[in-house]
């Protein structure tokens, strides 16, 4: 069964159709990424699976169970968590304080795990060992993502959703993220990446689709992707 399915799903805005009947699957154990230029309805579909944005019509299946009119605190508990765009990192939090917030949705755990589990993120992180007591104000783009990723991994979800964890970052800094994401994978957890930075989102992915105007274009497995011409040059910046 896929962990995750989307089935026909169509989300609008007002008279905006941001999404129209798309349907995908990620399987146990995956990367998918999921590209198209801008405003194509990359973040739209992540905002329907996480319960943010209402779909008008389909179906959302996590572990074979609809998502459709849950809260989102309750798809976090099912085991989903977001990691937005712009990351939303409190800034008058230090980043360690930052990253045990995502452990908010699990019950009976004590401060001092809580703690130490966040401590043990470092081991994933080792850079955030020299900033984890600086205040969120203070930290660059790169960090920001890092504690972001950290965070949304506190909630130990069985699904791990990513929205342009690229977006701002110096090149090298891009490669350290993407590294954390093939290890977050290694480590067994499933991720749905949405990518701008096509090179970097298939470089990671096991398969991946791509949006036009809020419709799937095309999906297929990275080199499948590249080889196709009128793709590879309107959405892969290829040739
Ligand atoms: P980007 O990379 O720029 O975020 P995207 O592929 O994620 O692009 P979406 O943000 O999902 O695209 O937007 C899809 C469409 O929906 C666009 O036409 C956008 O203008 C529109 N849209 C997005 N959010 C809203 C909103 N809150 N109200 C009205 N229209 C919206």
């Amino acid at each position: 069964m896929a962990l995750l399915e989307l089935r026909d799903l169509s989300v609008s805005y007002g008279e905006v159709r941001a999404v129209e009947g798309l349907s995908l699957t990620v399987e146990p154990g995956e990367v998918v990424t999921l590209l198209g230029s801008n405003g194509a309805g990359k973040s739209t579909t992540l905002k329907a699976i996480s319960g943010l944005v209402r779909p008008r019509a389909g179906q959302i299946l996590f572990e074979g169970r609809s998502l459709m009119g849950c809260r989102p605190e309750e798809i976090v508990r099912r085991g989903v968590a977001h990691v937005p765009e712009g990351r939303r990192v409190f800034p008058g939090l230090t980043a360690r304080e930052n990253i045990m917030l995502g452990a908010s949705n699990r019950s009976g755990l004590s401060k001092r795990q809580i703690r130490a589990e966040a401590d043990a993120m470092f081991e994933l992180f080792p850079d955030i060992a020299r900033f984890g007591d600086a205040l969120g104000w203070t930290l660059s783009g790169g960090q920001l993502q890092m504690v972001a990723l950290a965070r949304g991994l506190m909630a130990k979800p069985r699904l791990l959703l990513l929205d342009e964890p690229s977006l701002g970052l110096a090149p090298v800094i891009v490669q350290a993220v993407f590294r954390i994401i093939a290890e977050v994978r290694r480590r067994g957890t499933t991720v749905f990446l949405i990518e701008q930075n096509a090179r970097m989102g298939l470089s990671v992915a096991d398969r991946g689709y791509v949006l036009e105007s809020g419709r799937l274009a095309l999906s297929g497995t990275p080199e499948a992707l590249w080889a196709n011409d009128d793709i590879s040059a309107a959405y892969l910046g290829g040739s």
